[in-house]
């Protein structure tokens, strides 16, 4: 099973969710369970446009959606995942594996980020040897996904 099909397979209930929320100070409403769940569904940073397509007969206006989001990332349950597209995606701040900084791939044919959560360390030793060039926030790796590439 790949990772995409675990992190799918485990998403939470809408009760859940809402507990998620309420652990964070925010109330329950249905339109922050159901882009949390979108975020969750996905596994890997979300751009607005995909989690906007991904709420299915639940439609939620772009504005809503944005408000939503930012009172998530204010509470410390998103985070904000910038890759130099100009694009913001949106991640899990609490989940066990993101909790950390991870570097991220960008697929510059589909757009699609992979978190990269097995290279905390490449990120953590690049920050240590450009200490005295500078302050590393993120690592951004680019190229084609297996998927574009088969393509
Ligand atoms: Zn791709
Ligand atoms: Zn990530």
């Amino acid at each position: 099973m790949t990772r995409q099909a675990v992190m799918e397979a485990s998403a939470p209930s809408d009760s859940q969710l809402r507990k998620t929320l309420h652990a964070m100070n925010l109330r329950g409403t249905k339109a922050r369970v159901v882009i949390l769940r979108a975020v969750f569904r996905r596994g890997s940073p979300v751009s607005q446009a995909e989690i906007a397509s991904a709420l299915g007969e639940f439609w939620v206006d772009l504005s809503t959606i944005c408000r939503a989001l930012n009172d998530m990332i204010n509470v410390g349950l998103l985070r904000r995942v910038e890759v130099g597209d100009l694009v913001w995606r949106y991640e899990l701040a609490t989940d066990r594996r993101t909790i950390s900084e991870h570097p991220h791939f960008y697929c510059h044919e589909c757009g699609r980020v992979t978190c990269l959560f097995d290279f905390e360390e490449t990120l953590l030793a690049l920050r240590d040897e450009l200490v005295n060039v500078g302050t590393v926030h993120s690592l951004v790796l680019r190229g084609i996904c297996d998927e574009c590439g088969r393509s």
